[in-house]
């Protein structure tokens, strides 16, 4: 079966072996080599199927489904990767390649959506492309063109971010530097005809510097400079986060229909992706694209989606699920670097901390302080240390710990803090607004009492 396409992209007919760098620059982890598998545009039920199968042949099976929404294919070695590429390369998929400007799953399709980000996002990759700017770019450096919606973009960390905004009848895009959409710091307004310029501009400008900067590194005041003519207005808002929906989702074209599942821990078994494949064929499902947030989206009618939502009934179908809330790496045993078993513990406390998990607040379980997962900040951590497990009360998993928990006791510190927030949380209070009003040191004390 075909999928349908959704989108044109560049596929890996048009590409060779070594030209898709996170395929062919598989990095190193705890259980061997991993490669990035990322798509620009969905992926017919099959070709799903087939990545599983690929996975299982030359991996070790298991497969994550990234922040970003990407593919992560874990457990390879040096010949397997290069194998794996070769036949990933062969399926003629719409792989990613070059600067990442990212539009999300739902791109030009969304009936909720302000703006269909695709032209403008083309017109940057190609700008990109034409002048050679990825190889002098700072690696990871990523565009973030949101065209609003359902499936808003704001958690992705962005060197440069456009948001679609209306004012009236036209469109505008409100510009950011660095960070989320809460952390990013506002540049001001352009009209739709200068956004590509906004961004090249800024690309040219960091393509030239010796050391080229992050967006995050950049002085806000210079970059505002450099964009004067063009800027209408200084002031931006940071729009409200919301959790993503899962299940279904409307599309422009009411014929058609979209569903989100989410993949807990954002991994999962290669079986559990054939299955799904093959599965999705059969009820008529016409593509599969993977998804921020660790997430599928399934593209049909909407009897398609409602059955292959049936049938997926141990992934993610809720934002009321309490593993939707639960940021974890791998941990251990999957990376080398980990002192914490990110996904056991992920699993107790989505079955045992339920005041603690509804949903106002995200769980980042991380087994290193380099916070892979959530590499933003969240009100609670769990970082896993040589000497114990670090939990860091509203900070990044490199913060000052508020305490340091022995190993084997992470699930009764949970457990301690859900018991805080059941008999504290007022009537109508989340979880979040109760432990930021209770502060550190009641949280600590609670701890102390807990696992005392
Ligand atoms: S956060 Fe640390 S333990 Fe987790 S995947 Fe990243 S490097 Fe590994």
């Amino acid at each position: 079966m075909t999928a349908t396409v959704l989108h044109p992209a560049r596929t890996t007919s048009q590409m060779v072996r070594g030209a898709c760098p996170a395929l062919s620059t598989p990095m190193m982890t705890g259980d061997g080599l991993l490669a990035r598998i990322g798509l620009d545009a969905p992926i017919a039920p099959a070709d799903l199927a087939r990545i599983g199968e690929l996975a299982t042949r030359h991996g070790n099976g298991l497969i994550d489904i990234s922040a970003r929404g990407n593919f992560q294919v874990r457990g390879l070695t040096a010949a397997s990767a290069r194998a794996l590429e070769t036949d990933i390369l062969r399926m003629n998929l719409p792989l990613r390649d070059g600067l990442p400007v990212e539009t999300g799953a739902l791109a030009g399709l969304d009936s909720h959506e302000i703006a269909d980000p695709e032209p403008l996002s083309s017109s940057i990759r190609a700008f990109v492309s034409e002048h050679d700017l990825s190889r002098r770019l700072a690696a990871k450096f990523a565009v973030v063109v949101d065209g609003g919606g359902q499936l808003p973009l704001h958690g992705l960390l962005a060197d440069i971010r456009l948001l679609a905004v209306r004012r009236e009848e036209s469109l505008f895009w409100q510009v950011f530097l660095g960070g989320t959409m809460a952390t990013g710091r506002g540049l001001g307004l352009v009209t739709d005809m200068d956004a590509r310029t906004c961004v090249t501009l800024i690309l040219a400008r960091i393509a030239v510097m010796d050391v080229p900067l992050r967006g995050r590194e950049l002085d806000p005041a210079e970059v505002k400079n450099w964009l004067a003519p063009i800027t209408l207005e200084n002031a931006v808002s940071h729009a409200v986060t919301r959790p993503l929906p899962y299940g279904l989702l409307a599309l422009a074209d009411i014929r058609k229909a979209a569903a989100r599942i989410g993949i807990p821990f954002g991994q999962c078994r290669a079986e559990t992706l054939i299955d799904l494949g093959q599965q999705a064929a059969t009820v008529g499902i016409t593509g599969i694209r993977p998804a921020i947030d660790h997430s599928l989206v399934v593209f049909g009618r909407e009897d398609a989606c409602q059955q292959i939502m049936d049938h997926s009934r141990p992934l993610i179908l809720s934002h009321n699920d309490p593993r939707a809330k639960i940021s974890a790496c791998p941990g251990k045993p999957a990376c080398r670097s980990a002192s914490l078993h990110t996904h056991a513990l992920g699993e107790i406390a989505a079955r045992q901390a339920e005041s603690l998990l509804d949903g106002s607040l995200t769980l980042h379980l991380s087994g290193c302080t380099k916070g892979c997962a959530h590499p933003s900040k969240a009100l609670l951590n769990l970082v896993g240390m040589n000497d114990g497990t670090a939990l860091i009360f509203d900070g990044k998993t490199s913060d000052m710990p508020l305490k340091l928990i022995r190993h084997g006791e992470e699930a009764k510190a949970l457990g301690a803090l859900d018991e805080l927030v059941r008999l504290e949380r007022g009537i109508g209070e989340t979880t979040a607004k109760c432990l930021t009003r209770l502060g550190p040191a009641r949280l600590e004390q609670a701890l102390s009492q807990g696992l005392s």
